[in-house]
């Protein structure tokens, strides 16, 4: 029987704990007296999550970058990370490098590294390998998490989706960057560093049912939602917002690349119909869009339509790390 990385973590990996959010969430939840803090931790491989070569700054950035994602998508304010590195050697100039675009972006956030661990790569020249453990606080009477989304809430994304997915197409050769014309540095920004939307995540404390960070495909992402929701949806493709990048595309790129597509870390939420304009005024207030694309139903699935309302799209499959 073969098991994909959703499927493993479910089998393998899920007990019941006493704490207040564990498996199966962006973030796990802990209270610690009067405190609620919130805990996230993704591990970047070199030729899984990045290419080997990788600029060592923007990687710095970006191995701290998803992880303040997840906070963002738990409403949490950043407070602590932990690094641990599987390094293939100990360059100064890659160290110098990395450990710049890890610690600007840190102090963005005023994220403080307080521990970790180094060890030497299991074979000379690789992988390297980066983990980090981010700890954020959460006002405990404002907690989010993937379960609850509930029928007749309004389904959001934030800013654009797909367009790490165009670089990651040109970056594997499989689409000419002249195809983007000027947006094509848009898109590798988009790729190689990602912004954390922290500060819309936390301007939805109160108002966000439930929330997760686009980082393997918004069916995907979205689909983990439903799930812990024990609810479906109707996302309207004709409502997605479409980066200025995709204008001279066709509609089977668009549509895996913003349905599919993996790396953007924009955040998925649901809220009621009643605070659409809270929800655009958080979205004004942190500097980013938000944009209304679906409605969560009763009955489960996802139902992918166009505005006329016919059903379209059912095949696509969000990035999934071991596929079966
Ligand atoms: P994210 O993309 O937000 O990092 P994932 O969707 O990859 O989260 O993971 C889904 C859930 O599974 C998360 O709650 C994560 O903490 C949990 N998880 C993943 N791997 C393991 C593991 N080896 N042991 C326990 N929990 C895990
Ligand atoms: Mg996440």
């Amino acid at each position: 029987m073969s098991l994909d990385e959703f499927g493993l973590v479910a089998r393998y990996f899920t007990r019941p704990v006493p704490e207040r959010q564990g498996v199966g969430d962006d973030c796990a939840l802990l209270d610690v007296d009067a405190t609620t803090l919130a805990l996230t931790t993704d591990m970047l491989v070199e030729g899984v999550h990045f290419f080997p070569g990788a600029e060592p700054d923007a990687l710095g950035h970006k191995c701290l970058a998803v992880n303040l994602s997840d906070l963002a998508a738990a409403g949490a304010r950043p407070r602590s990370f932990l690094l641990a590195l599987a390094l293939p050697a100990a360059d100064p100039t890659w160290l110098e490098a990395f450990s710049r675009g890890l610690f600007a972006l840190a102090q963005e956030h005023d994220c403080h590294l307080i521990g970790g661990d180094t060890v030497r790569a299991a074979t000379r020249g690789g992988p390297l390998t980066v983990a980090i453990t981010a700890i954020g606080e959460v006002d405990p009477g404002m907690v989010r998490g993937r379960a609850g989304a509930r029928p007749g809430d309004d389904i959001w994304v934030s800013g654009w989706l797909g367009e790490a997915a165009l670089a990651l197409a040109v970056r594997r050769g499989e689409l000419p960057a002249e195809a983007l014309g000027a947006e094509a540095e848009t898109c590798f920004r988009r790729m190689d560093r990602p912004q954390p939307r922290i500060a819309l995540g936390r301007a939805l404390a109160g108002l966000a049912t439930a929330a997760a960070d686009v980082s393997d495909g918004l069916i995907g992402d979205l689909g983990h939602i439903l799930e812990r929701s024990g609810v479906g949806a109707e996302v309207i493709w004709d409502d997605v917002p479409r980066a200025p990048a995709f204008a001279g595309l066709g509609t089977i790129r668009q549509q895996h690349c913003i349905l599919a597509g993996g790396d953007d870390y924009e955040l998925v939420f649901t809220a009621a119909p009643e605070n659409r304009d809270a929800v655009r005024a958080a979205g004004a207030r942190s500097g980013v869009a938000v944009s209304r694309i679906g409605r969560i139903e009763a009955a489960h699935g996802l139902r992918l339509r166009n505005a006329a309302g016919a059903s379209i799209g059912d095949t696509l499959k969000a990035f999934n790390q071991f596929p079966t």
